[in-house]
């Protein structure tokens, strides 16, 4: 390899590695607004309405909300082919995450079950990262469904 070769690839690694960071960067800033401007849940009642407002968007049916004021946590269940729910809590849900796990539910069921398979868990964590979690997050912030 002489180093022009050399020079050429690490010029391919650093413009990726820009590419990168700059759709990082964007997406941290998008979430950061998004996620401050958006309505802050803080009650079962709220939860339900807007889960009902953003299913809408997604012509969702059968999403059930939980809300939890003491337990931080942001998650979607599938718990049967037809009805799923949202549990939401802490002092710091909003929309954004309704919209974020709604879009979870609508694009990504049946939902990745848990695997012993080396293997099949690094490519679920692939997807999971690289494909699903990027839609979402872009859901959440711009509405394009992706
Ligand atoms: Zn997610």
């Amino acid at each position: 390899m002489d180093t022009n070769e050399i020079f050429n690839y690490m010029k391919t690694g650093a413009t990726w590695l820009a590419g990168g960071g700059l759709v990082y960067f964007t997406s941290i800033v998008g979430l950061g607004v998004a996620s401050m401007c958006s309505e802050r849940i803080k009650s079962n009642e709220q939860l339900e309405r807007v889960i009902k407002e953003e299913s809408e968007k997604l012509n969702l049916k059968n999403v059930i909300g939980i809300f939890n004021k003491n337990n931080p946590e942001i998650s979607a269940r599938e718990y049967t082919k037809n009805i799923c729910g949202i549990r939401i809590g802490g002092n710091y849900a909003t929309r954004c995450d309704v919209k974020h796990e709604l879009y979870h539910i609508y694009k990504h069921r049946p939902f990745q079950e848990k695997t012993n398979k080396k293997k099949e868990q690094i490519l679920n964590w692939m997807k999971y990262w690289f494909l699903e979690e990027p839609q979402a997050m872009v859901y959440e912030v711009f509405e394009i469904k992706l």
